[in-house]
């Protein structure tokens, strides 16, 4: 098996270290704008071979992935036309798909392109972040082009689900809706909210005070980059427009019901919204990157949150944010522990368990 990648950034070097560990003899090979990377990949062991440009060498490739920003693809689609052979699958990791699918059809490409969007990510960026593990127990979605042989889009499938990820078949439509309803549109809603409050706060900043705890944590995902946002909201415009059409009217409906005072369908809105997020599945990994964080109750006395840190330092877990959570109306628990990974938040719910602390995941 061959592999190229197009960008070994966090998702490409991911998505290679993965490769890499679960397929051993696989032969990778890889472009990347900067060299440095490349130098840094075959000295991990993780690629085969550094490509300076996107040269003939690509065209023996079994599946090519292209992990550069979506404004690119189009550019490095061109490229590979020329190249590729006539078993190669070409694939990409972005985040919208309708652009890269028109583009694909443009050139012509259809029969021999499947998109991908592994629904994992991390703060930062680049290589220097990649994990094999990244896109482990994610949503995989794959939008096959409509020419592509069925026997080419089970065999890519149970390629992604031997990496440790969950692959899901959408047509990009589907992919462009559904990521449109939770992801795009919540995006939209946090950085409103946030704005609402920017703008409603007082001299005092009193808004702003107490926003600390369960509002920041609501609006978590409004500290992405806002250059990201920008790109993903041009390229999926329709859908999210769309549905934040159905947003408006849910608004709405919540005004009416509060202004004519209609406990009923107050108590309706409520219900049915609790009653469906507390459906919602704790063990994939969705579009939208987790919070991995735990709240506690400590008695109030110096040295209870030095005592909480060495307790979890004890065991090696190393902490990302520590910190008393002042405004309650979101929120059980006293003090706000936040850890880098799912496993590591694990151990020391099971840790802190044990030293009688009472813990809320
Ligand atoms: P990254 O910055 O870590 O990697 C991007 C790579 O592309 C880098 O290696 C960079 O050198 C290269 N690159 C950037 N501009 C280029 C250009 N003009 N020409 C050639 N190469 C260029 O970013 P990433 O997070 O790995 O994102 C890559 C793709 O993955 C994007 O299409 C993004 O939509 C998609 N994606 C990202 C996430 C996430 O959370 N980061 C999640 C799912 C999908």
């Amino acid at each position: 098996m061959q592999i190229g990648f197009i960008g070994l950034g966090l998702i490409g070097g991911s998505i290679a270290k993965a490769v890499r560990r679960v397929h051993p003899d696989a032969k990778l090979i890889a472009y990347n704008r900067t060299q440095e990377v490349l130098n840094q990949a075959i000295r991990d062991g993780v690629i085969d071979e550094a490509a300076w440009d996107i040269t003939a060498a690509f065209g023996s490739c079994d599946y090519i992935f292209l992990c550069v920003p979506v404004v690119t693809m189009r550019s490095f689609l061109k490229q590979l036309k020329g190249i590729i052979g006539p078993d190669t699958i070409l694939t990409d990791v972005g985040s919208t798909k309708g652009d890269i699918h028109r583009a694909v059809s443009e050139l012509g490409l259809d029969a021999c392109f499947i998109g991908g969007h592994p629904m994992a990510g991390s703060e930062k960026t680049g290589y220097k972040y990649a994990s094999d593990r990244l896109i482990e127990n994610a949503w995989y979605i794959l939008t096959p082009g409509g020419e592509v042989p069925i026997d080419k889009v089970s065999a890519f499938s149970e390629f992604v689900r031997s990496l440790g990820a969950l692959p899901l078949l959408l047509t990009y439509e589907e992919h462009d809706y559904i990521t449109a309803a939770v992801s795009h549109v919540p995006h939209v809603v946090s950085a409103s909210l946030v704005n609402m409050v920017h703008d409603l706060d007082g001299r005092e900043e009193y808004m702003r005070t107490i926003a600390a705890g369960g509002f920041k944590d609501i609006t978590r995902i409004s500290s992405s980059s806002p250059q990201m946002w920008e790109e993903i909201c041009l390229a999926n415009a329709d859908k999210i427009c769309t549905v934040l059409e159905s947003f408006t009217r849910k608004l709405t409906d919540f005004r009416f019901a509060i202004r004519n005072g209609n406990r009923e369908k107050l108590r309706l809105y409520f219900t049915r919204s609790r009653d469906y997020r507390d459906s919602f599945s704790d063990e994939a990994k969705g579009p939208i990157r987790r919070d991995f964080r735990l709240y506690m109750d400590i008695t109030d006395e110096a040295g209870a949150i030095a005592e909480v840190a060495s307790v979890l330092a004890d065991e090696h877990i190393s902490l990302k944010n520590i910190g008393i959570v002042h405004n309650r109306d979101f929120d059980k628990g006293v003090l706000r522990v936040e850890f880098y990974e799912d496993e590591t938040l694990k151990r020391a719910v099971n840790v802190l368990k044990q030293k009688d602390y009472r813990v809320y995941v």
